[in-house]
Order: C-alpha cells, then sequence, then structure tokens
C-alpha cells in the first residue's frame, strides 16, 4: 500500500515553523526580515509567481519589497536596480523571477547578488559549497523534495537514489543533496543508455524530466519512494508530473502527486530560505 506525500501539508506544517523563526528574528534583533522580488516584462505565469511569493511572505511574516520593471528595460537598469538591493540592509534576500525578456544578460544580473542573499541558491558559490556539502542557501525545489523525505521519516542513508534530470535548478542540486545525504546517487540524462534498467533500480526516484507521464511502472521497482518534480500538461491539456502516476502509485512505499506534491514546497523554500539567510547575517 502507497502512501501519498501531502506537500499542501508539509508545505503548511513548515510555513508555521517558519513564521516562528521570523518572529523569534524580529524579537531578537527589532528588525524586520526583506525578501526583494523583482519582475522584468509582463510574462503571465511569471506574475502568477511573484503574486505567489509575495502571498507567502506575508503569510510568515517577511516584509516583501516588489519590483516591476517594463519588459523594455535596459541591462544598465536591471542591473542598477539589483546592485542597490543588494547594498541595502533592510532586504535579506533577492529573487529576480526568471526567464527575463530576451535582450537581458541573465546571468550578468544574477551574479550581481550576493551569495549571502541569494535566497534562489543558484549563483555558484551556493552552488559550489553544496557539491562541498558546506552550508549554504540550497536551490528550493530540490531542498523541498529533502524536506519532505525528512518530515516523512523516508531513511536516505545507504539507499540507491536515481534523479532523472541534470538541470542546474533541479537535477544537480537534488543529485548533490542525496549524495551529502550518504544516498548512492546516479544521475541520468537525455543521452543516458538503459534508462529503464536504472531507474528499475532505484530505492528513491526523482524525476526532474519535463516530459508527461515518462517514468512508466515498469521502470519502478516495488517498494520505491517516487517522487515527481515534473510540472507538464498530458493530452488534454491537464497538469501532471513527469510519472504516469495511475499506474506507478501501486509499486510505491511513497509517491508525490502533482498537482500538491513537490511544487507547494518551493515557495515555502523560498521563505524558509529568506529566513535562513537573515539569521547568517546576525
Ligand atoms: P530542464 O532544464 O528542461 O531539464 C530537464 C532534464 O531532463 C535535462 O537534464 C534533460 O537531459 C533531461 N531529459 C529530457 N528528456 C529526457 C529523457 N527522455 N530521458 C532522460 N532525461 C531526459 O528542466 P527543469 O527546469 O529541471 O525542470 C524539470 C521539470 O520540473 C519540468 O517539468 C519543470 O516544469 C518542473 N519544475 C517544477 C518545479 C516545481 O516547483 N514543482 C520547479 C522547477 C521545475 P539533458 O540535460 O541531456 O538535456
Amino acid at each position: 500500500m502507497y502512501k501519498i506525500i501531502d506537500g499542501k501539508a508539509h508545505s503548511k506544517g513548515l510555513r508555521q515553523e517558519i513564521a516562528e523563526g521570523v518572529i523569534e528574528y524580529k524579537q531578537r534583533t527589532g528588525k524586520d526580515i526583506g525578501l526583494a522580488v523583482v519582475l522584468v516584462g509582463n510574462d503571465g505565469a511569471s506574475q502568477v509567481y511573484v503574486r505567489n511569493k509575495i502571498k507567502g511572505c506575508e503569510e510568515v511574516g517577511i516584509k516583501s519589497f516588489a519590483y516591476y520593471l517594463p519588459a523594455e528595460s535596459s541591462q544598465d537598469q536591471v542591473e542598477e536596480l539589483v546592485k542597490e538591493l543588494a547594498a541595502n540592509d533592510a532586504v535579506n534576500g533577492i529573487l529576480v523571477q526568471l526567464p527575463l525578456p530576451k535582450g537581458l544578460d541573465e546571468q550578468k544580473i544574477l551574479s550581481l547578488i550576493p551569495v549571502s542573499k541569494d535566497v534562489d541558491g543558484f549563483c555558484e558559490s551556493n552552488m559550489g559549497n553544496l557539491c562541498m556539502n558546506r552550508p549554504c542557501l540550497v536551490a528550493c525545489t530540490p531542498n523541498g523534495v529533502m524536506k519532505m523525505l525528512e518530515r516523512e521519516g523516508i531513511e536516505i542513508r545507504g539507499k540507491n537514489a536515481v534523479v532523472v534530470g541534470r538541470s542546474n535548478i533541479v537535477g544537480k542540486p537534488m543529485a548533490m543533496l542525496l549524495l551529502n545525504a550518504d544516498a548512492t546517487v546516479t544521475v541520468c540524462h537525455s543521452k543516458t543508455k538503459n534508462l529503464k534498467e536504472i531507474c528499475a533500480g532505484a530505492d528513491i526516484l526523482v524525476a526532474a524530466i519535463g516530459r508527461a507521464k515518462y517514468i512508466t511502472a515498469d521502470m519502478v521497482k516495488d517498494g520505491a519512494v517516487v517522487i515527481d518534480v515534473g510540472m507538464d500538461r498530458d493530452e488534454n491539456g491537464k497538469l501532471c508530473g513527469d510519472v504516469d502516476f495511475e499506474n506507478v502509485k501501486d509499486k510505491c512505499s511513497y509517491i508525490t502527486p502533482v498537482p500538491g506534491g513537490v511544487g507547494p514546497m518551493t515557495i515555502t523554500m523560498l521563505l524558509f530560505n529568506t529566513l535562513a539567510a537573515a539569521k547568517r547575517s546576525l
């Protein structure tokens, strides 16, 4: 019998803990915690993400500073704003919503965010520290997966973990986190041969591919923990994950649904990182 990992419930529990941490910080320092969110242009999905991030801040008592720049903003204008935020003591975390409009140098803009305020955990120093298993701000989605595993009491040490996907924002940090937690980790990607056999050997299988229902029942070991990071559309345009949930679930010990699994944890981990960034700056 499988157990569904309820990302909404974990997210709610974690937000309560974060809210308590924010109160404690304010009592100790007499200061607010601030997150700056920068949105350039008017991409619909990005607007929704930014709105949800601001709502999340309100929920846990973090002050948010939202900056909406027009799509035609110059590289200099965006860079100037990020530099100002980097120097602003009231701002503990800076998030530049991606993707940026074409013509802007994303990497250059992100590189202006100080490591200590990089609440997305995307910068080279944070990624490097993660690889070296040193304290750092970790990318929100994979860190959210780790939190869910931890809160479910799922043992990672010594387990065979397979991560399908090697992006810088999900697959790679996910693999590092599992390795740091003493799993034996295999990372797969589009050039991997015998993907099915590798996945079928996984005690913990994380799918971060971006292909609807790609992980089928024959790729899953009996009793596996299956984590679905994917946010895809099925043939009817309905939101679904990378895992063929209906046919896979009965083989699992634990499985995350889409929606309601990994997704709700991502913004919560941004709030978690903002609190962590503030505490580290003391
Ligand atoms: P990405 O940058 O497109 O990376 C996808 C990875 O999957 C790549 O490493 C790619 O391999 C690999 N891949 C593609 N086709 C494959 C195949 N047939 N077999 C094996 N590997 C294959 O995507 P991403 O940003 O990591 O996101 C992955 C999924 O997670 C997407 O559905 C995205 O929407 C979702 N996501 C969800 C959240 C959330 O909050 N829930 C957050 C971020 C992303 P190559 O490197 O060889 O190309």
